[in-house]
């Protein structure tokens, strides 16, 4: 399977500022791959050199197997890019907008494109001016679906979106994908990330921390137990327990993943009345590193 994305050890400063310290990224054909990090831990600045807007200082960037910065005009007629805040043009209707950047990728498919106006709710007759931040997205949103660019480069591309249309994009995304399409989203909607993404990469202060499929990365991490009992014994000195704690009948603790057999056993002598099992969400994944109070409180 060819890789869609692949930087190796990408760096960039901005006067003595590391934005980037060697990012590592692999993106397969035909998966849809979120990019997470709070502010300011480099995912524009990686996303801008994918698109050729920016020069990287070192390392390696491909993507559709060509150099973002060499073969950006090329590459562009491949892709579509959404930003967080898009901007269109004010005179320019919404329908116009939409034409306009369907040409550039060919013809354009009436029905889908009226289907798609339908779902996002969009007027297409309203001068882009007078367009909120999220009908401008819904101008970029259909345009995007509308295309039948192979990869899709979405940064934030649901902030300004109610959950009804958030639902609308999500059912999208899955449509796309079942063409064989490759999405790279950066998104701080971790749900979002959650429901839709195959795979993931995590950011913090210019490198890529953790990245894989959901399942990888929770294994890594614990699953919540909560769990009633006939006779609770000594729960606190099982090992691989953690944080054991009690309110009236139910017993609640962590585990480490390579321990949940072990304690599963250990627990069934006790008698098991109910048991919940948890895998962690990734918010609770994504809060591991960004646990500390200087970062993580703002994710977007
Ligand atoms: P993110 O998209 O994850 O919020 P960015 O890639 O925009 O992060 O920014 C990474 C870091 O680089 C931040 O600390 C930001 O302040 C800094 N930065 C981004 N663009 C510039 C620029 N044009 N000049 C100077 N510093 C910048």
């Amino acid at each position: 399977m060819m890789n869609v994305i692949e930087t190796r050890k990408l760096t960039k400063s901005y006067g003595k500022y590391e934005a980037l310290r060697g990012v590592d990224l692999t993106v397969k054909q035909g998966e849809v791959y979120g990019f997470i990090g709070p502010n300011g831990a480099g995912k524009s600045t990686t996303i801008r050199i994918l698109l050729g807007m920016l020069r990287k200082d070192a390392g390696e960037a491909k993507l559709l197997g060509g150099d973002p910065w060499q073969d950006a005009v090329a590459l562009h007629q491949r892709l579509v890019y959404i930003p967080g805040d898009v901007t269109l043009w004010p005179n320019l209707t919404g329908g116009e907008v939409i034409d306009f950047l369907g040409r550039l990728h060919g013809k354009i498919n009436s029905s889908r494109r009226k289907e798609l106006l339908g779902r996002f709710q969009l007027d297409p007759k309203k001068k882009c001016r007078s367009y909120s931040k999220g009908n401008r997205q819904k101008v970029a949103l259909v345009s995007a679906f509308l295309s039948d660019a192979e990869l899709l480069i979405l940064d934030e591309p649901t902030s300004g979106l109610d959950p009804l249309m958030e639902q609308v994009f999500q059912e999208c995304i899955f449509e796309v994908r079942k063409q064989g399409k490759t999405v790279f989203l950066s998104s701080h909607i971790l749900a979002e990330v959650e429901v839709l993404c195959d795979r993931v990469g995590i950011i913090r202060q210019g490198k890529i921390v953790e990245s894989g499929t959901l399942e990888e990365l929770r294994h890594l991490t614990r699953t919540t137990v909560t769990v009633e009992l006939d006779k609770p014994t000594n729960l606190k000195q099982l090992q691989g327990v953690h944080d054991v704690t009690q309110k009236d009948e139910k017993w609640r603790f962590s585990v480490d993943t390579n321990a949940v057999d072990a304690v599963m056993n250990a627990l069934a002598p006790m008698g098991i009345k109910s048991l919940i099992a948890e895998p962690p969400t990734l918010e609770e994944l994504f809060m591991r590193h960004y646990g500390d109070k200087h970062e993580g409180k703002e994710l977007n």
